[in-house]
């Protein structure tokens, strides 16, 4: 941030409340009265929830804490796929449904069973083994969504080898240079995946990634689309090589700080760095923030994460903190919008989906193409929604709950990170009174804080650094082969605290808010102003559905206040939008967050993990060129923005 005295501004007040459903809070899996017990007893609390799994070997020492190191529950030895399928077999629930898959061609659809699961993976567990694979080693997965991958993550936590799942959009040098950054000795992928109405090609990247990555032994092709494919010497069938193994396989135990998995951070602010998760303390804290934060019960529940099993998300509760629950979980392969902008809805009505969880960046799509699309479907099921991959502005997360939610549903705005593993400040929705765009308080065992420039706690009603102060289970090991830059990135700004990179506030009631990344707040007249309360003033207006706001430099501010917004399906473009969205912000916040230009574009750049890249709208407010692009969906973005350039309106 800056040498400003103010940390952070906290413009945006905000006084709706929603009360726990009843009937939910009085069955909630989690009480208040976690929280008393964390606080009194922080590691006898995670004791009691790495207690939820199966342990081969029980651990001696809970925590060993050499400030950046932790180790968890040392001495420990567990096996992630026993914790996550076969203890579920053994306990008689063999039949229960693992995952409701559904492909993005209608009526392509799969039920896997917990009892097909053990029977998958353990045939893959054989294969990787005949492969040469063995524990420690890395392997890289570069897959659809589609069941095998989830088997693929299972069949290396079995084994012990260390996986490096790389998003299957991702380009061949983006996965060129993540497979050798970890020098992984085996690709699994597939001919391709449906993404839009069409197959598309995953193979062609691979092959491009490692004809130059010789240390690549062997590619596992998993044959989805049937598309024609290069083969080359390297390749093997899944069909091949999986299905003739044998589907019994013992889980061997690891050790509780044995490597599960290496994963790039998604690329929003910079170089990815590939986040280290271990086995004993990650499991325990997605496994439990997954019952808490999601009330999971695991013989009614169908749930449904929305991410890419290539984002942490995906990792943790999609196939990890689930599984481990023996939660009944749908996963989708496709877009939302194909073969219509209902899809979504569709899967909650077929599967009678109970708690949903999605990103802000799909929330604010949904309330552009309109109200009226979710409206067509029943959707009586639903009970919690959840939020995840950035702030969620309050007027999306009253329409998410409204529209979505039938003004019924309590929403949990889940704050976390790659780096963080697990979920770590959010409502309990049996249990706390939901303010909208609120993360509200670190979860029972999770000690963070909001700092100043010195990393003094701020006061209620104050802004600043978010910090976490404490260790806790499913924190990062480390980046992989860089312990300086670990140390540099996320110890150094505070001393001894954790540092995310993030804003927040802390609001007059003690609660937590959010405000984005550090590096996108803007100095405006020697206020520090998050991007964050600008953006959500914005979409609090009735005409927009989506906002970014960045700061440009200024000769009279410093910096000014840069808007670019995406209007809702029924608004129209004409009148003064701009002039009248200014007033707005001025009216939401006050004159100082009052933005210099407004610009109405058609699109924004995101990332390939849905969110706003706010530096390469910093380079377009800027009049410079655009930085590095390889990490956004669609480059062309940038071009229809620039475009629109010349009629950028400026007043007063
Ligand atoms: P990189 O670190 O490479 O720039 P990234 O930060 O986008 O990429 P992730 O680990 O996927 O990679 O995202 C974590 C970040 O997303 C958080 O640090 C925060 O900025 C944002 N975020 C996630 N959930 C929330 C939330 N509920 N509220 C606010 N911000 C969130
Ligand atoms: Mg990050």
């Amino acid at each position: 941030m800056t040498e400003s005295q103010e940390t952070l501004s906290n413009l945006l007040q905000e006084n709706r409340r929603f009360e726990p459903p009843a009937e939910l809070a009085a069955a909630a899996n989690v009480t208040a009265s976690a929280y008393t017990e964390a606080s009194a007893d922080r590691l006898a609390f995670w004791e009691a929830a790495a207690d939820r799994l199966t342990w081969a070997e029980r651990w001696h020492t809970t925590l060993e804490w050499e400030a950046p190191f932790a180790k968890w529950f040392v001495g420990g030895k567990l096996n992630i796929a026993y914790n996550c399928v076969d203890r579920h077999v053994e306990a008689g629930n063999g039949d229960k449904v693992a995952f409701y898959w559904e492909g993005e061609p209608e009526g392509d659809s799969r039920v896997i069973t917990y009892a097909d699961l053990q029977k998958e993976v353990s045939k893959a567990a054989n294969a990787l083994t005949e492969l040469g694979v063995g524990k420690g080693d890395r392997v890289a997965i570069y897959m659809p969504m589609i069941p095998e991958l989830p088997v693929s993550l299972l069949a290396c936590a079995r084994i012990g080898a260390i996986h490096s799942v790389v998003f299957g959009g991702f380009s061949a040098s983006a996965l060129k240079s993540r497979i050798d950054d970890a020098d992984a000795k085996l690709v699994i992928t597939a001919d391709g995946g449906f993404r839009r109405g069409a197959p598309s090609a995953l193979k062609p990247t691979v092959d491009e990634a490692v004809a130059e990555c010789p240390q690549i032994e062997k590619v596992l092709v998993v044959r989805r689309t049937g598309q024609d494919v290069a083969v080359t010497d390297k390749d093997v069938w899944w069909h091949d090589v999986v299905e003739r193994q044998s589907d019994q396989h013992t889980p061997e135990p690891h050790d509780a700080e044995d490597p599960l998995y290496i994963l790039y951070t998604s690329g929003t602010t910079g170089k990815p760095k590939g986040i280290l998760h271990t086995t004993g303390g990650y499991l325990t804290q997605t496994a439990w923030t997954h019952n808490a934060v999601f009330d999971l019960k695991p013989d009614t529940d169908i749930y449904w994460c929305t991410a890419d099993i290539g984002w942490v998300t995906g990792h943790s509760y999609i196939v990890y903190g689930p599984l481990a629950n023996g939660a009944t979980s749908v996963i989708y392969e496709g877009t939302p919008d194909t073969p219509h902008r209902g899809r979504f809805w569709e899967i909650v009505q077929k599967y009678k989906v109970t708690i949903l969880y999605t990103a802000p960046t799909a929330i604010r799509t949904f309330m552009k193409w309109g109200d009226d699309i979710p409206a067509k479907f029943d959707m009586s099921s639903l009970r919690v929604l959840g939020s995840v991959g950035e702030p969620i502005n309050p007027e999306a997360y009253v329409w998410y709950r409204e529209h979505i939610g039938a003004s019924r549903t309590p929403v949990v705005d889940t704050w976390w990170q790659t780096e963080t593993g697990a979920i770590m400040i959010s409502p309990l929705p049996g249990v706390t009174a939901g303010k909208p765009g609120a993360a509200m308080q670190p979860l029972p065992g999770i000690v963070a804080d909001v700092v100043d420039d010195q990393g003094k706690s701020v006061p209620n009603g104050g802004g600043g650094f978010l910090v976490v102060r404490e260790p806790w289970p499913s924190m990062l090991r480390g980046i992989w082969g860089d312990p300086e830059r670990y140390k540099e990135t996320y110890w150094s700004r505070f001393d001894g605290f954790y540092f995310p990179g993030d804003g927040a506030k802390r609001d007059d009631d003690g609660d937590l808010w959010l405000l984005g990344r550090v590096d996108d707040v803007m100095l405006v007249s020697g206020h520090n102003i998050s991007t964050t309360e600008v953006e959500s003033a914005l979409v609090s207006h009735p005409k927009v559905a989506e906002a970014a706001v960045v700061g440009a430099t200024d000769p009279v501010t410093g910096q000014a206040i840069v808007s670019f917004v995406i209007l809702r399906g029924s608004a129209e473009e004409g009148g003064d939008i701009a002039a009248e969205l200014r007033q707005h912000v001025a009216k939401v916040l006050g004159p100082i967050a009052k933005p210099r230009q407004i610009m109405v574009v058609p699109e924004l750049p995101k990332t390939r993990s849905g969110k706003i890249m706010r530096r390469l709208l910093r380079d377009v407010a800027e009049n410079r060129s655009l930085g590095d692009v390889t990490t956004l969906t669609d480059s062309s973005v940038m071009n229809l923005i620039s475009e629109k350039l010349p009629s950028a309106k400026s007043e007063d």
